[in-house]
């Protein structure tokens, strides 16, 4: 076969500070920077969905027509300039031709300024052009929010089944799979599929723990004889349109065994939706039970700041976190990664052993957040290139651009230039922190964190500081949700939230 690849992925948080531009996708901010033609090849020895699919699909000595692959950091809305380029390029290249089959690599999740469902629409132009016949393999983060749009387009959708996310190359290898039976099998993949009725924290989703884990071992057991490929997308609850929410859907060659497949997962949903919900502790009840913790520990207590994770839109530089250490004097305590480019600079400028008074960061805008004004002895200074060595993003390198490690009192803050969620330890150690010899670190993620960090980690506890993620999505102000979907595990549905918070709204005013 001749295949055409290309990819394209963001998370849209609706609620976010920040859009996503063209520039944003140039610089990749986490992922891959923006590649094209034969150079995404080179994104095969990566762990990221395509780098699985080039690999696969060069082995069974298909030849790949590569377009682009564009990334950026998880943000508020794509701008329309931005959707429209990329996706521009990736038409422009279906209707030049000369291939039999498409693998697209997409999130799932991406909402454009002037598109709801970024993946269904870019499907839609695509089918407009090959027709329903052509076959058209898509692979999709776990954090998508699935539309009846995508399936109906899509020859066969599949998605990540671990958060942290480390199959995502894995997940290319069965998207090639699906390609590969599509080519020699004559019968098309039906497709069934279940929405689940409530919303789920992100920090719920974590497959290293029940009840997200059970739910991947049982739908991996319900893959054989007809059905063929099942999924289960918990999605991602910061996406203010009607089809936000999670999803379970099942691809194969009946009907009936395929309904059996996706009832069973979506029942399991609903028999174990209050394991769903997540205990979120207050900063200073996080610092207090980390210090509790730490006193007979001989690994670092872990607090993950999850609202400000720039995985989900934060811009990882609010200072709830940090005020809490300070306040409640814990020592032997880093927090990574600040985002400030003025502050690392000024202590790139000043030097190291230097002194300098700062604001720094905590310009959110959100409410109960602000800089953090005071006097920081710059400890460590670096360019912020380092190799990923954890499981995720493994063997990419990072470019936080200069780093600074700045200390006041017990407490040790990694301030970079370039905006990144922090994936593994080595995010300490580029500002020279060694992250075993810490007592409590302070990590902007909520999950991704995990994968490298859980393993050297005496507990982890998730906090709610101030910061632009409601961890809880019953705390997010929503307008557009579909009025059925429960806002939270075991919580109301969106319309009767609604009805509470108008005569919330109305009981202030009165
Ligand atoms: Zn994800």
């Amino acid at each position: 076969m001749k295949i055409l690849i290309a990819g394209f992925q963001h998370e849209t948080n609706t609620f976010a500070p920040t859009k996503a531009s063209y520039q944003s996708f140039i610089q990749g901010e986490g992922f891959p920077a923006l590649t094209r033609g034969v150079d995404v090849l080179t994104l095969r020895d990566v762990n990221v969905p395509i780098g699985g699919f080039i690999k696969a699909a060069q082995a069974s000595g298909h030849e790949l027509i590569p377009v682009i692959w564009a990334g950026a950091s998880a943000s508020a809305h794509v701008t329309e300039d931005a959707y429209e380029r990329i996706a521009g390029e990736i038409v422009a290249a279906v209707r030049a031709g000369g291939f039999d089959a498409i693998y697209l690599d997409l999130h799932g999740a991406m909402v454009a300024e002037h598109i709801d469902d970024g993946e269904g629409e870019l499907l839609a132009r695509v089918r407009e052009i090959v027709g329903d016949a052509m076959p058209l393999v898509v692979s999709l983060d776990l954090h998508a929010n699935v539309t009846q749009k995508m399936l109906k387009l899509a020859s066969a959708i599949v998605a990540y089944r671990t958060y942290p996310h480390v199959d995502m190359a894995e997940t290319g290898e069965r998207a090639a799979v699906l390609l590969d039976r599509l080519h020699h099998d004559e019968r098309a993949l039906k497709c069934v599929a279940r929405r689940v009725p409530f919303l789920i924290p992100v920090n719920a989703m974590c497959t290293l723990v029940e009840p997200a884990r059970g739910m991947y071992d049982m739908l991996a057991s319900l893959e054989q004889g007809p059905v063929v490929s099942v999924s289960f997308a918990p999605g991602f609850p910061a996406a203010d349109f009607p089809e936000c929410g999670p999803m379970v859907w099942a691809h194969g060659y009946d009907e009936d065994a395929l309904a059996h497949a996706v009832d069973a997962l979506a029942a399991r949903m609903l028999a174990a939706e209050s394991q769903w919900d997540v205990r979120f502790l207050s900063p200073d009840e996080a610092v207090a039970e980390a210090v509790r913790a730490g006193q007979r520990a001989s690994k670092p207590v872990i607090i993950a700041d999850t609202q400000d994770n720039p995985g989900v839109g934060g811009d990882s530089n609010t200072m709830g976190m940090v005020r809490a250490l300070l306040r409640n004097h814990a020592q032997h305590a880093a927090v990574g990664v600040i985002w400030d480019a003025g502050a690392a600079a000024a202590a790139h400028r000043a030097g190291v052993g230097a002194r300098i008074e700062l604001a720094l960061a905590g310009g959110s805008g959100v409410p109960g957040d602000e800089p953090l004004v005071g006097v920081f002895e710059v400890e460590h200074l670096s360019d912020g290139r380092f190799r990923f060595d954890g499981p995720m993003m493994n063997g990419m390198q990072a470019d936080l651009g200069p780093v600074a490690c700045l200390r006041i009192g017990g407490v040790r803050i990694v301030v970079s230039t370039v905006k990144m969620q922090i994936f593994e330890r080595n995010f300490f150690r580029v500002a020279g922190i060694e992250p075993e010899q810490m007592k409590i670190l302070v990590v902007k993620s909520s999950v991704h964190f995990r994968a490298d960090f859980q393993p050297a980690a005496q507990a982890i506890l998730v906090a709610k500081a101030p910061g632009p993620m409601a961890a809880d999505p019953a705390d997010l102000p929503w307008r557009r949700l579909d009025p059925q979907i429960r806002v939270r595990p075991t919580g109301p549905s969106f319309s009767e939230w609604r009805r509470h918070s108008a005569q919330a709204a109305a009981d202030q005013l009165q």
